[in-house]
């Protein structure tokens, strides 16, 4: 294919927009792959739509290789799939929501778990008919609170999203780790500088779950590792228990009295205060920090009001409770549904996660010595209650390890393997293991062998597909433009035609027609009143990474052949020149 500059559909511009910051999103502009058409919301022109089908292509090539199979869904949604699985509410502002003319509630997919779920629900009954990959290369719909650096957090984006559909765990982890390879491809030929790190599961739920980062200074995320291969996001640290929490003695100060056996009610009371006594025997909280009750939920169901303590890297009186508050009582814990028990909660955030902070600045800590079930944790401080809903497996392990907030550059490993560094990264991808969340949500069901109605194990997977433009811009560009790799060029050769004379324009048409033969796409700077100087700033701003410059040496017999990214020039005679550049 020949792409004639004299008629492309393309505007350089010289200056920086004004809105931009970071440099993939100058870049991007100014070569005129992309225009802003709102906050966050882009259009892509000729140049830009190639560079992104390029990474389409691969993202397809990959999904398809390990037999996914790839369908498209409406961007356009009925609400009621979402009400099912709470996420119609739990999404909160970052949902387009909109009404059609009956008054009917719709919105715009932000990612689509109910959809695929729904899908294989309504065609498939077997275990025979699985495991199932499905995906889909579509826009979604996100009403960020920051759009941000063009393409690279926008309000619509084009993400490739793939489900797994498994009879059981095992099935479920053979899923994962085939995505996780295709991954590991996608973002291999993408080129990539990039780290796989433990992640949390965010708005989907689920478990397991890890991010490809693309290691960038412009990153949004931070995370941390060792030189012994331990790598995690530090949304997701997990820390040996005796790094998290110190309970060594905080003096006693201020008290005040409970009643010997404390209701939820006078729990609330004395936790609001600095400083309680309940039974007899007091508790407290350092002055500094604020008082947070720790729940237990254990497996079978009962509770158990676990420890006293403090977001931050204190919490004291752990078990001073457990003897004194009756089952019963702790029960107004149960369904989660905080906002409806005023007794317990005077304001509501959740669900939550450890280390996550809440609207007043606070940290919430657990006490690593939780085992098993969920926790319910609560804090209090001057703006009244809030509550954070702690979930086994997400939020804290069994082996008493707790994800905390905060892990610093130079501290150990959790795993023991060497000091950890920090970095930023931009999230490129997301796996993360589902579980039975929507399948149990939304009743999808299959017969198993024995003819038993079995729920479907689910594993989601993301990849940023425009992000991954702006990103691998962020990562390949220099002061004079981008500098992309081959696979995701626009075109594999950028050919200029310089000066007046007719019989290079005819050379320089004849080789972009050899090129083309050959199957290259060719960049070809045919404009006639264009200077050289300009078609060079072009060339160097648009990025192709081969540029073969027909001009001047053509009455020695050569032309010159740059490496965009290296710099290097070569004279290359003319009859060689299309070898040397396929
Ligand atoms: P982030 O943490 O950056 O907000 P996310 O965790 O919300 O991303 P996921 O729900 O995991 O995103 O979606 C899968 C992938 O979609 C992400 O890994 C990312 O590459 C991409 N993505 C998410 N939000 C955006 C956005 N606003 N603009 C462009 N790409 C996005
Ligand atoms: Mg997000
Ligand atoms: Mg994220
Ligand atoms: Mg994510």
């Amino acid at each position: 294919m020949i792409l004639r500059m004299s008629s492309l559909f393309l505007r350089t511009l010289r200056e920086d927009p004004a809105d931009a910051e970071v440099p993939s999103h100058k870049l991007l502009v100014r070569a005129g792959y992309i225009r802003r058409t709102a906050p966050g919301i882009y259009t892509w022109l000729p140049l830009g739509l190639r560079v992104l089908r390029n990474v389409e292509k691969i993202v397809r090539d990959e999904m398809n290789a390990i037999g996914a199979q790839e369908l498209v869904f409406p961007a356009l949604l009925p609400r009621e799939p979402y009400e099912a699985t709470g996420r119609w509410t739990e999404y909160g502002p970052n949902l387009f929501r909109l009404k059609d003319r009956k008054g009917a509630d719709m919105l715009l997919g932000p990612t689509h778990e109910e959809m695929f779920t729904l899908v294989v629900k309504d065609l498939y009954s077997s275990y025979k008919d699985l495991p199932l990959s499905i995906y889909q290369i579509q826009n979604k719909y996100r009403d960020e609170a920051r759009p941000r650096a063009g393409v690279l957090r926008g309000r619509e984006f084009v993400m490739k999203d793939s489900y797994s559909f498994d009879i059981d765990q095992a099935g479920l982890q053979a899923s994962y780790e085939l995505h996780r390879k295709a991954y590991i491809a996608i973002f291999d030929r993408l080129g990539f500088d990039y780290v796989i790190v433990q992640a949390m599961s965010g708005a989907m739920g689920g478990s397991a779950s890890e991010e490809f980062l693309a290691i960038a200074e412009n990153g949004e995320d931070t995370f941390v590792r060792s030189p012994g291969g331990y790598a995690a996001n530090v949304e997701a640290v997990v820390v040996p228990q005796t790094a998290a929490v110190d309970f060594a003695g905080v003096p006693a100060s201020e008290v005040v009295d409970t009643p010997d056996t404390p209701t939820i009610d006078t729990l609330v009371d004395a936790l609001n205060a600095k400083h309680a006594r309940t039974d007899g025997r007091e508790w407290t909280a350092a002055d500094t920090l604020k008082n947070v009750l720790v729940m237990l939920v254990h497996p079978d169901g009962t509770r158990e009001p676990l420890a006293i303590g403090v977001p931050g890297d204190r919490a004291i009186d752990e078990k001073r409770l457990g003897a004194q508050v009756e089952p019963a009582e702790v029960a107004a814990f149960e369904d989660g549904d905080f906002a409806k028990n005023p007794a317990l909660a005077k304001g509501y955030i959740g669900p939550g996660v450890l280390g996550q902070e809440n609207s007043s600045g606070i940290r919430y800590l657990l006490d690593p010595r939780v085992g098993e079930g969920s926790a319910w944790v609560t804090g209090a401080d001057k703006s009244g209650y809030h509550v954070i809903n702690l979930v086994h497996g997400r939020d804290f392990t069994a082996d008493g390890t707790i994800q905390a907030a905060e892990v610093r550059d130079g501290d150990d490993a959790p795993d023991g393997s060497g000091p950890l560094s920090a970095a930023r990264g931009i999230e490129m991808g997301h796996i993360f293991q589902l579980g039975q969340k929507y399948a149990d949500a939304l009743d999808l069901k299959v017969l198993d062998q024995n003819g038993k109605l079995v729920t479907v194990t689910m594993g989601s997977y993301g990849v940023g597909v425009t992000r991954a433009v702006a990103a691998i811009a962020e990562g390949n560009h220099d002061e004079l433009g981008l500098i992309w790799p081959r696979e995701i060029s626009p075109a594999d050769v950028h050919l200029v035609a310089t000066g007046k004379d007719a019989e290079v324009f005819t050379k320089a048409a004849e080789i972009a027609a050899e090129l083309e033969a050959q199957g290259l796409t060719v960049l070809y700077d045919d404009r006639e009143k264009v200077s050289p100087g300009v078609k060079f700033k072009d060339a160097e701003l648009l990025g192709v990474p081969t540029i073969a410059v027909v001009g001047k040496g053509l009455a020695d017999g050569t032309i010159e052949v740059k490496d965009r990214r290296s710099g290097e020039r070569t004279d290359v005679p003319v009859a060689e020149v299309v070898a040397h550049l396929v």
